[in-house]
């Protein structure tokens, strides 16, 4: 009876293309919605987390893997950046429409929260903005994400230890071969002891190429980071 009074006040509508829905539950995206994205399914390479073109076999590693293990000791991507994962990617960075970050993080957890837990954690780290973005933009998604997931797997968020140093073009106009060197030497630790010793999750929106958090987990690991798991919403296959 209550629920139906709030539903008719505050109607439940899909983060994503605003229907109505009658069964809501906790993400507020419909299921039409949902399917449009894919999950990011074994087999994938378990280090570096990219999923393989068939949908069979074991997860076993990549090729550029075992040429040059990444920095990182793996990376996990909840979804293939794509459908309404991408859309709702896009209205919290680009529209501003901060209230995307719930489903985001919430579908996140669904898909992640066991690698997470697997790893033990000691503490969240999202990838940062430089100073003139996030002047641009307001906020940086990666914490606005990170803040939820922290809350759910109590684990402590360092907002402010790893900082952009430098400015780089945006990773989006570069080729492959380019991104590595156009982020090196972009990210600093505000306090290296902070991550000494430490179980760290890296935190972004979406992995593309991999050359930022790579970048980002070699200064974590040179601070004498223990460990280092990439997590993001979505991952570009
Ligand atoms: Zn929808
Ligand atoms: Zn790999």
């Amino acid at each position: 009876m209550l629920k139906s009074l709030i539903d008719l006040v505050f109607p439940p509508l899909c983060h994503n293309c605003r229907q109505f829905i009658p069964d809501a539950g906790r993400i507020h995206v419909c299921p039409e919605c949902i399917a449009s994205s894919k999950p990011l399914q074994s087999p994938i390479c378990p280090c570096c987390g990219i999923p393989f073109a068939t949908d069979e076999g074991i997860d076993h590693l990549c090729g550029s893997c075992i040429e040059k293990h990444p920095p990182f000791d793996a990376a996990r991507g909840a979804f293939v950046y794509e459908g309404a994962v991408r859309d709702l990617i896009h209205r919290l960075k680009y529209d501003r429409k901060i209230q995307c970050r719930r489903p985001l993080a919430l579908l996140l957890l669904e898909l992640l929260s066991g690698a997470v837990e697997e790893f033990s954690p000691e503490m969240l780290v999202p990838v940062p903005l430089h100073k003139r973005r996030l002047r641009e933009r307001g906020f940086n998604q990666a914490i606005l994400i990170a803040e939820l997931l922290a809350r759910e797997w109590k684990i402590p968020l360092e907002r402010r230890l790893l900082q952009r140093v430098r400015w780089t073009e945006p990773q989006i106009n570069l080729a492959a071969g380019e991104r590595a060197a156009n982020v090196k030497g972009a990210f600093a630790l505000s306090d290296p002891k902070i991550a000494s010793g430490r179980r760290i999750v890296l935190i972004d929106d979406v992995l593309t190429t991999g050359s930022t958090v790579a970048e980002c987990s070699r200064v974590l690991k040179k601070a004498g980071a223990a460990a280092v798991l990439v997590v993001t919403v979505a991952r570009v296959p």
